[in-house]
């Protein structure tokens, strides 16, 4: 038994995203089937749908950044019940007995099931994502989300949250401490937001002037126009850490010279081609750190959205009607992005004229 599902696909790596109707399974004993209120648009979602990474098997339904309300629940799923908010992030699956399992760190399971693109243990195809109706996934993999937030707002925390989180706790960054953040999109927005509530003195850099104000707002204490050599320059050995979220393949001396001693620079952004080579006397004659992180583990996806409860921290967004989702990919090429564009699933199924 299947559930028809209405969603929105892309068909190769050139065609724009289209209605795509398809099956989600009927929730077995441990999973939690979900009505889709909310999904966030990830710069993540346009890498697969356009195949910028290469991997991507079509047709695609992008999308986790998910925020909804539980429909029905199998028989062993005690956490949730039909009506509760859950979210749902970038995992559904993972083995459960690896090491990284074991230390609620999913994310680094090499057998992890991705939410959307992803080959599916359930189906034999691929997963699809949040650019949808609805989805059923097992309860492990379910956040609970806090009733008082916004919950369009909520939906990016579950991609763009926990992906600048995890790196801010891991670095334990806090007060005293002095943190970049490279650009202001989804992922940067978060960053600054968090930072600042972990007590850091926060410095922005960005390729869009223009965004100055809105950094300040965020919670930046400092904002770095990244294409001003001087201005760069000025920063130089100042860092104890520096995420860095930029889509795009640059530079990365310019921000390792910014580290102090021992200071590590953590890439999460994930172009589709490599950064240029980088100058290896930047990282040996200051013992300087080069690190990535991916996403999250489950454990830590709660915390931080306990945490943004606690703390009155949601995205920035611009709500849209999925069917402004191509529009949406083209402005976020163009860093045209405050800061996180959601999709509002209810344009997904017009509701029909009462006459
Ligand atoms: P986004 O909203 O498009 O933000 C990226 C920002 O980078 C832009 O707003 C822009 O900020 C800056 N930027 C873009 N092109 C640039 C260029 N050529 N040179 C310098 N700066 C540039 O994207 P996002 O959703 O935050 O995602 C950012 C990246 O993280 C993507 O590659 C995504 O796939 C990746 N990601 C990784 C993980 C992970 O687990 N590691 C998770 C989610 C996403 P300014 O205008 O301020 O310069
Ligand atoms: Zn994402």
């Amino acid at each position: 038994m299947m559930t028809k599902t209405l969603g929105y696909a892309a068909q190769s790596a050139i065609a724009p995203l289209d209605t795509f109707a398809f099956e989600r399974r009927e929730p077995g004993p441990r999973d939690v089937q979900i009505e889709i209120l909310y999904c966030g648009v990830c710069h993540s979602d346009l890498h697969t749908a356009r195949n910028e990474w290469k991997n991507t098997v079509y047709p695609v339904v992008p999308g986790h950044e998910i925020v909804g309300r539980v429909t029905r629940v199998g028989g062993e799923v005690t956490a949730f019940k039909a009506g509760d908010l859950a979210g749902v992030g970038c995992m559904v699956d993972s083995c459960g007995t690896c090491p990284d399992c074991r230390e609620g760190l999913e994310q680094y399971c090499p057998t992890f099931t991705l939410t959307y693109n992803s080959p599916d243990p359930h189906t034999g195809q691929m997963t699809y994502g949040g650019y949808s109706n609805r989805i059923v996934v097992d309860q492990r993999f379910v956040l609970r989300v806090p009733e008082k937030l916004d919950l369009a707002a909520v939906a990016p925390l579950l991609c763009a949250g926990i992906t600048t989180y995890s790196p801010l706790r891991q670095w334990q960054v806090g007060r005293g401490d002095t943190v970049g953040v490279v650009g202001l999109g989804g992922l940067g927005h978060m960053a600054v937001k968090l930072a600042h509530a972990f007590g850091a003195q926060v410095v922005l850099f960005t390729t869009s002037p223009g965004k100055a104000a809105d950094a300040k707002r965020l919670g930046a204490d400092e904002v770095v126009i990244s294409t001003d050599p001087d201005a760069m320059q000025s920063q130089a050995n100042r860092f104890d850490f520096i995420l860095n979220t930029v889509a795009a393949p640059h530079n990365l001396d310019a921000y390792l010279q910014l580290l102090k001693r021992d200071g590590t620079l953590c890439l999460v952004g994930a172009p589709q081609d490599p950064h240029p080579p980088l100058e290896v006397f930047n990282l040996i004659f200051r013992r300087r750190r080069l690190a990535g992180s991916l996403i999250g583990g489950i454990r830590e996806t709660q915390e931080m959205l306990d945490f943004c409860a606690e703390h009155d921290i949601v995205s920035d967004i611009e709500l849209i009607p999925i069917q402004k989702i191509n529009e949406a990919y083209e402005r976020m090429l163009r860093s045209d992005v405050k800061y996180r564009f959601v999709i509002d699933m209810a344009s997904l199924e017009p509701k029909a004229e009462t006459a």
